[in-house]
């Protein structure tokens, strides 16, 4: 079966929409942009098109490379205490003269609407309530979806990055599964990836999962994104695998659009926090 992201976010959505309306203010979504990168641009506006159809206020604040860091940290101290600044995201990549660590670990706990502050990542790790980087809590709640129970699951996931693999690991120990991280330097990915009842894939190299690597009626989620020739693609050999397994998330329209309603969800939960 495949799973349909696209159909499930939406729902999810309309779900956050109506809450919305309900609060007794409007939220905020605040993304800050340092320098400049294609890529982000693109994701920027679907962040502010969605916080729109949400009826969420979306504030862009760009800084050039050459600004000073003691400015953008003063930028986001400014945003924290902000009452109407419901939650803040430092668009990634940051170029590498910044210190991107220190500029996230800035941002207060309760706004950190991406999850990757020092504070939230603990708490991930020990099984706490906190904000939840986005991509790995839409793969859980994709399978929560379609009601795929992880407990004592072998669970493999390809790569390992502190952005969407590690949050993803932690996530899915805490709910009981086996989980087994493997990367660029793991020998014989086969062997790993043949014996996973879910195998989640998040590297970016289209096609690295083939056929021959997966076991018969697995479930597989494909996070990986690349882009060749204006086409997208994710890990996994999609046509090739569909039909020998339970289910499977399609590139376009599994992961990625979770991903945003993820995002959408955490503003809310952050106001939530914030409000207690
Ligand atoms: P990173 O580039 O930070 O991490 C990629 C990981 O893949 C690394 O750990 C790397 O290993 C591993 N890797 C690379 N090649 C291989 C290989 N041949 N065999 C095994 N492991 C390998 O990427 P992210 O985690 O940030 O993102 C992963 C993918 O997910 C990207 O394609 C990204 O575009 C996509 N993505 C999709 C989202 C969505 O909404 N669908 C959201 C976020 C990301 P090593 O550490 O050893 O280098």
């Amino acid at each position: 079966m495949i799973m349909n992201g696209k159909e499930f976010s939406s729902k999810i959505l309309n779900s956050i929409k109506e809450e919305i309306k309900n609060l007794d203010k409007k939220l905020t979504l605040c993304v800050i942009q340092i320098g400049e990168d294609e890529a982000s641009k693109a994701y920027i506006k679907q962040k502010e098109n969605k916080s729109n159809e949400l009826g969420i206020n979306f504030k862009y604040i760009k800084f050039n490379e050459e600004e000073s860091e003691i400015n953008i940290e003063n930028e986001i101290l400014k945003l924290n205490k902000d009452q109407n600044i419901t939650g803040i995201i430092i668009q990634l990549p940051v170029p590498n003269k910044f210190n991107t660590n220190k500029l996230i670990n800035l941002i207060d706990s309760n706004k950190d609407v991406d999850g990757l502050t020092n504070i939230n990542k603990a708490k991930l790790l020990n099984n706490e309530e906190c904000l939840i980087p986005c991509t790995p809590l839409g793969v859980i709640e994709l399978l929560k979806a379609y009601n795929i129970d992880v407990k004592g699951k072998n669970v493999v996931i390809v790569g390992r990055s502190n952005l969407v693999s590690k949050p993803l690991f932690n996530l899915l120990l805490n709910m009981d599964a086996t989980v087994t991280m493997c990367h660029s330097k793991t020998k014989d990915l086969k062997s790993y990836t043949k014996n996973a009842d879910v195998l989640i894939s998040a590297t970016g190299k289209s096609h690295l999962i083939k056929e021959d690597m997966i076991k018969e009626n697995s479930v597989i989620i494909d996070v990986g994104i690349s882009r060749i020739k204006g086409n997208l693609y994710g890990d996994v050999d999609f046509d090739n695998i569909k039909d020998k397994v339970s289910y499977i998330t399609p590139v376009p329209g599994g992961v990625g659009p979770m991903t945003v309603a993820m995002l959408m969800k955490n503003v809310l939960e952050a106001y939530k926090k914030q409000k207690n």
